[in-house]
């Protein structure tokens, strides 16, 4: 951000204040020590999650974070994890996948990132999101993340 007093290229944020439409900063040039403000604009494209049975809906973080709060409770998974899990998985799904993206991609990623922080968690959210249709192939995925487990060991 150029300095708007001597044109000097670099300038410092000494204060920074979002809200809905803006990022308020108030910036201090490196050179002369100018003071000037500047307002960065937040732009959110919708994205789309395209679920199973081919019905779209928009992307919502809050039920993203839902689901994991229902598979750590009585977990020992610290609510600040999930909340950073659920930035994380927002954030990636943003970069790669732009505008849609399909609800199996969406939960393989939180799959991935439980299978991290807690165990029961992860199997617990597999068994809801994967809807397995009986106890074998649900055994089987457990199973398969046992063994995975002990090839990492
Ligand atoms: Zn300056």
């Amino acid at each position: 951000m150029k300095c708007p007093y001597c044109n000097y290229p670099d300038s410092k944020v000494i204060d920074s204040r979002p809200s809905d439409e803006a990022i308020r900063r108030r910036r201090e040039c490196v050179q002369c020590g100018g003071r000037f403000t500047t307002y960065e604009r937040i732009e959110k494209t919708p994205l789309m999650v395209i679920k199973k049975d081919k019905t779209v809906e928009s992307f919502d973080p809050e039920k993203l974070l839902n689901g994991m709060i229902r598979s750590c409770e009585k977990r020992p998974v610290k609510m600040a994890t999930l909340e950073e899990i659920a930035r994380n998985i927002e954030k990636s799904i943003r970069n790669e996948f732009k505008k849609e993206v399909t609800s199996t991609e969406l939960g393989n990623r939180v799959m991935e990132a439980l299978k991290d922080v807690d165990e029961v968690a992860y199997v617990r959210f597999a068994s809801v999101y994967r809807q397995f249709k009986d106890v074998s192939s649900f055994m089987e995925e457990v199973n398969k993340f046992i063994d995975d487990r002990k090839g990492e060991k």
